[in-house]
């Protein structure tokens, strides 16, 4: 049954989907990292999802600001490193923007991508078009400000064609942050790891409301 607006226990269900799909895609998130950079994104992503899910099995959840709080609380204490701060700001910034509410439909898919993007942006200083993750969040985020009218299912698509299409536009930019700055040039052709991690991210959010 498609899912027309989650609970605060069925959002919670929807990040347990999440980490076990970033932990079954580690090789591959590895292996995006190891192309630009050194080749431990998939690892770092997976020890934060293993924190996550232990986070989010030992609490009864009541809101769905918190659940998403307490996802980025997980991945930043537990993976440290860039990726921990950024991926962790993309589940509390998001999260916290949407602190109290009770139902997740289009409208706080859109609060919540629009403050991720911007809590990403402020917190580590990449624009779109540097080659990072921020390439998939911000197409996402554009893309979930215009759907909020639709049903969730509707709208988690139309956000997720636009996450996959941002990480594959990943692919044809220049490097000139992080790691991969080192090789400019070279970085041409090659997807970001971090974009790919957000694409797999939002996918399953949408798999989890279709
Ligand atoms: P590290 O770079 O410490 O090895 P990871 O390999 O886990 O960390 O993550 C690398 C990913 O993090 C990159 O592919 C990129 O998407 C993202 N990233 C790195 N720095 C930034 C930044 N300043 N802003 C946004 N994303 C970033
Ligand atoms: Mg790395």
């Amino acid at each position: 049954m498609p899912k027309e607006s989650l609970n605060s226990a069925e959002v919670r269900d929807m990040m347990l989907a999440v980490a076990d799909k970033i932990i079954e895609a580690e090789p591959i998130l590895s292996e995006a990292d190891r192309q630009l950079g050194d080749g431990d994104h998939g690892i770092g992503m997976e020890r934060g999802m293993n924190a996550v899910k232990e986070k989010l099995t030992s609490e009864e959840p009541d809101d769905i600001g918190k659940v998403f709080m307490n996802t980025g609380m997980a991945m930043m204490s537990s993976m440290g490193g860039a990726s921990g701060a950024i991926f962790g700001t993309v589940f509390r910034a998001g999260g916290k923007a949407i602190k109290g509410c009770e139902a997740f439909t289009a409208a706080e898919a859109a609060t919540f991508f629009q403050a991720a993007c911007e809590g990403v942006k402020e917190r580590g200083g990449a624009k779109p078009g540097d080659k990072t993750m921020v390439d998939s969040l911000q197409p996402a985020a554009e893309k979930a400000a215009e759907v909020t009218d639709q049903p969730l299912p509707a709208a988690m698509a139309a956000i997720a064609d636009a996450a996959e299409a941002g990480k594959e536009a990943s692919k044809d930019m220049i490097a000139t942050m992080g790691r991969a700055k080192t090789l400019g040039e070279k970085s041409v052709g090659k997807a970001d790891a971090g974009a790919c991690s957000v694409a797999i991210i939002v996918a399953t959010m949408r798999d989890f409301v279709a």
